[in-house]
């Protein structure tokens, strides 16, 4: 079966990074892979050619790929829009569309990247966490919520934890899988000696764990998580965790790594679709230069690859051929030490074409 996949180049270095994943792409196809791909607009690019952000020309192909794999969107050009046209709520906009429940980010620190965290490179050498964070429910979505003047005439502010049994369900059994095709870890993330939503959270998670005897399931308090995030991070593989618990962890566990220009990130929903695109933003300072650094697209290439088309031999042949060109010295400049090699954005793809 053929697998189609939409590619969103987006704006500012958006275009540079994706064409390097796309040379990537292509010669996995050459050897074998079967898929194709179509490209279409998102965010400002989408803006310009369309006059919205998710145009629904960008929808439909959208919606009937199996995967899509973005650049990044957004730039000063367009911050003066009204806000329904801004390139964010494109991404907004996409996100909802495709019914993207789950989110998946990596933190990865390549041995020979160490320096570049702000830890001991002892602590954070080798380290490989992926967070599991769901992203639609939760206190971000919950009702009721609002701020209102109460019966003693006081404003107070109201949010709501709230979850249902099938919302926990899901994103258990993605992260369950996750750690199946990982180190079969799994660490839930929850509150629950205080808050009665994580509580129920933490049985579920319990309950689905006979669902998967090959993975081993821990929990942990998430004052704890964070604790243990900073002091011994490597004892983690997967961890799941809600809406917002998943939003303050996720950031800590990527700034273990120091370095924006290597981390993916995917957004899955139910199906097994996905929208896979690199952690940062468009980078308006150095677009059109040729600088960027294209491991983090590269990166979410392989997670499409993993995630969505299911295809573990492309997936690692990828990620070995970084390893490579990491260990060979190749560097772009944001993570860029004495006695290393500088390349370009396109260099860098070079590199890792070579290496394969
Ligand atoms: P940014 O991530 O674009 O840039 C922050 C810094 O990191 C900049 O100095 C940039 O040069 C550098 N950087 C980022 N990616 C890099 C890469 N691949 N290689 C080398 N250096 C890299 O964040 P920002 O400056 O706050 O935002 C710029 C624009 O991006 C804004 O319009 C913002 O709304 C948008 N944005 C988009 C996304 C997205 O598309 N998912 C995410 C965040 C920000």
């Amino acid at each position: 079966m053929t697998h189609h996949l939409a590619i969103l180049p987006g704006d500012g270095i958006g275009p540079e990074i994706i064409a390097q994943a796309i040379r990537i792409l292509d010669k996995l196809i050459a050897d074998g892979l079967d898929a194709d791909y179509q490209y279409a607009p998102l965010g400002g690019a989408a803006y310009d050619e369309y006059g919205a952000p998710y145009p629904e020309f960008t929808q439909n192909l959208c919606r009937a790929a199996d995967a899509v794999l973005l650049g990044a969107v957004g730039g000063p050009k367009y911050d003066t829009l009204d806000r329904p046209l801004r390139p964010e709520r494109g991404l907004l906009a996409i996100r909802k569309d495709l019914n993207l429940f789950a989110n998946l980010r990596p933190a990865v620190l390549y041995p020979e990247l160490a320096n570049a965290s702000s830890l001991k490179p002892e602590v954070v050498a080798g380290l490989d966490i992926l967070i599991v964070r769901e992203l639609t429910g939760d206190i971000y979505f919950g009702e009721p919520r609002g701020i209102h003047t109460n019966a003693q005439g006081e404003r107070e502010g109201v949010n709501t934890m709230r979850y249902s049994e099938s919302e926990i369900r899901r994103i258990g059994k993605i992260a369950f899988e996750a750690a199946q095709k990982r180190g079969k870890k799994l660490c839930s993330v929850d509150k629950a000696n205080v808050l009665e939503t994580t509580e129920l959270w933490k049985q579920m998670m319990t309950e689905l764990s006979a669902d998967y005897p090959d993975v081993a399931l821990t929990h942990m308090y998430v004052d704890n998580a964070a604790m243990q995030l900073v002091r011994a991070p490597k004892q983690f593989d997967v961890v799941v965790t809600g809406n917002i618990f998943g939003d303050i962890l996720s950031d800590q566990a990527s700034m273990l790594t120091g370095s924006i220009g290597m981390l993916p990130s995917a957004s899955l929903n139910e199906t097994g679709k996905g929208l896979y695109e690199p952690s940062h933003g468009s980078a308006p300072d150095i677009a059109g230069q040729n600088k960027a650094n294209p491991l983090a697209t590269i990166l979410s290439l392989v997670m499409l690859l993993r995630y969505s088309l299911n295809n573990e031999a492309a997936a690692h042949r990828v990620e070995t051929a970084i390893s490579t060109v990491l260990a060979q010295g190749y560097r772009t400049g944001d993570i860029f030490e004495d006695g290393c090699r500088l390349v370009s954005c396109s260099g860098m793809g070079d590199a890792v074409l070579a290496a394969m």
